[in-house]
């Protein structure tokens, strides 16, 4: 049995994938462990999965944001969270590029 590529739906094939991948090395406000991540998911055959809700996230945004890990409304709910974290700093989108203040 072979798995399927999650991100078929989206009509992104895997070279196209990876393409934009090489290309987000470069896009301002891109988080090398993110990038990290995305890589490991396409390897994985799971990018483009939501990985909350496990929902396929649309092309539209993969192409915005190649290192999407949530569809837009888990990524919505997160990043109310992360504004409500003490020590929130407006522009980073995530929580791994802040430094924890201790
Ligand atoms: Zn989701």
């Amino acid at each position: 049995m072979t798995k399927p590529e999650s991100w078929k739906h989206s009509g992104i094939s895997k070279s196209e994938a990876v393409e934009m991948l090489e290309a987000a090395v470069n896009m301002p406000g891109v988080i090398p462990r993110d990038l990290g991540r995305a890589w490991r998911m396409v390897e994985g055959g799971i990018w483009g999965m939501c990985k909350e809700c496990h929902k396929e996230i649309p092309g539209a945004r993969l192409k915005i944001l190649p290192t999407a890990t949530r569809c837009v409304s888990c990524g919505r709910k997160a990043e109310t969270a992360i504004q409500k974290r003490p020590g929130f700093v407006p522009g980073r989108a995530y929580p791994s590029a802040m430094p924890r203040f201790r």
